[in-house]
């Protein structure tokens, strides 16, 4: 049978499919390109809300659901104070960008969707094969299939597999493997609770088993806000652990008795200095979770998708192909990046002194540019000097043994 052919397949609807296929859709440039996108999913749930810092120039999706103008974190004993201005924090509803991303691609006509489950995708032939039939194409992007063991499937949602399924085996130990798990409940309570202009953003209160515990409160109004317990670790908790924790903290910290649990939401995000690099080979490139565009020392990926894909697309544009090497970080942010996660995931020093350190020290703006990778050397030196120098030359040292292993 004959398969349809496609200038470009893009395997996986999510948030960086999608952000690809709307840079795609707006750009001349690609008006004679023949694309296909293939998701499971319909997308039509409100599958998870993405938060982020950003300043009021930079250019976002015009979907967003609310914005903070100011954040509070808690070490374990007492509030640090915490100015984010120029920057707010957002919050994007998947539902809300799923939406927006399918209505501007349904206005060109070079580009279709299709709902299918993809079974394989074959880089010397360029074949998708799908529950609705194989394709080809001459350049995939993928965000859908991981060849990596260790890490859930991408875009994995509650009820998750089992724990051993998703428990990090330390094969590759030049590498750090840790999750970020976090189950949050949204609750409306009788009377007025929250403040709904500020964000907690870290809240170390919490007991931390050895390991990086936080609560994080997004209140979106006096009676109604996402409280979530988060875990940095190399496994997932027991189911209930999470809801004992979310419990305790309501009850202890914020001082709720009376409350409803009107959602829930549970993700795991993988952090590790795996290289998921965005080239698997000239036709696939790997792309989202799987390109390695969640920044491994924090797990936020949205904003580093708009513009990992805007620069890659600008560069396409600019020199008529496409080159990967623009979705890769900075080598030397990779290097820190490893380094941090090796302090952790070792327990060179526990996450919540970590964090209370820095957000003591420096200022939130300071610490944003550094983790959006914007930061001068000036002020990545005022970072590294914030925390313990101890730990990280630790790191840095058994970062370095590993890898060359000495
Ligand atoms: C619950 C949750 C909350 C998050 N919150 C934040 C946040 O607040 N801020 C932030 O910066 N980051 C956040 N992240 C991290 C990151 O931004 C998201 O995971 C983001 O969606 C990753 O984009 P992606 O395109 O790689 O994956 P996804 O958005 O998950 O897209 C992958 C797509 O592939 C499809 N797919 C998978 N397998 C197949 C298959 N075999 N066949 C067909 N289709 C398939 C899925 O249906 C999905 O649509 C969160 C992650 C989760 C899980």
């Amino acid at each position: 049978m004959q398969q349809e052919k496609f200038d470009i397949v893009i395997a996986g609807a999510g948030l960086a499919g999608l952000t690809l296929a709307v840079q795609l859709a707006q750009r001349t440039f690609f008006q004679d390109k023949k694309i296909l996108l293939i998701d499971r999913d319909t997308k039509e749930k409100n599958d998870r809300t993405w938060c982020f810092w950003a300043t009021d120039e930079e250019p976002l999706p015009p979907v967003l659901f609310k914005t903070w103008e100011s954040c509070r974190f808690f070490s374990e004993n007492a509030e640090v104070p915490m100015r984010i201005s120029p920057f707010k924090y957002r919050m994007i509803r998947g539902i809300d960008f799923y939406t927006w991303a399918k209505e501007q691609i349904s206005q060109v006509p070079h580009i279709q969707i299709i709902t299918a489950n993809i079974l394989a995708i074959d880089p010397a032939t360029g074949m998708v094969s799908t529950s609705a039939g194989d394709f080809i194409g001459n350049r995939i992007f993928n965000s859908a299939r991981t060849t990596l063991p260790l890490l859930p499937e991408a875009g994995a949602q509650y009820p998750l597999p089992p724990i051993s399924q998703l428990a990090v085996q330390k094969k590759e130990k030049q590498y750090t493997w840790l999750l970020q798990h976090f189950k949050g409940w949204i609750i409306e309570t009788p009377e007025p609770a929250f403040d709904p202009a500020t964000v907690t953003f870290m809240d170390y209160r919490t007991k931390q088993q050895s390991e990086t515990r936080f609560v994080y409160v997004l209140p979106f109004s006096p009676t109604r806000a996402l409280v979530e317990f988060t875990v940095f670790s190399p496994a997932l908790c027991a189911a209930e652990e999470y809801d004992v924790a979310l419990q305790d903290y309501i009850r202890n910290q914020l001082n709720i008795r009376d409350y409803r649990v009107e959602d829930t939401e549970f993700g795991v995000i993988p952090m590790t200095d795996h290289p998921m690099g965005p080239q698997v080979d000239r036709r696939v490139v790997n792309i989202g979770t799987v390109g390695g565009f969640v920044k491994p020392s924090s797990g936020y990926a949205f904003k580093r998708t708009q513009r990992k894909m805007q620069a890659f697309i600008d560069g396409w544009e600019k020199t008529g192909a496409p080159n990967p090497a623009l979705l890769q970080s900075p080598r030397a942010f990779r290097i820190l990046d490893s380094i941090m996660l090796r302090v952790l995931g070792d327990r060179l020093l526990p996450g919540h002194i970590l964090f209370t350190q820095i957000f003591r020290k420096l200022e939130a703006p300071l610490v944003f540019r550094f983790l959006d990778e914007d930061a001068t050397f000036a002020e990545t030196l005022r970072l590294l000097n914030a925390p313990p120098a101890l730990p990280f030359l630790k790191a840095a040292w058994r970062q370095c043994r590993q890898f060359f292993h000495v």
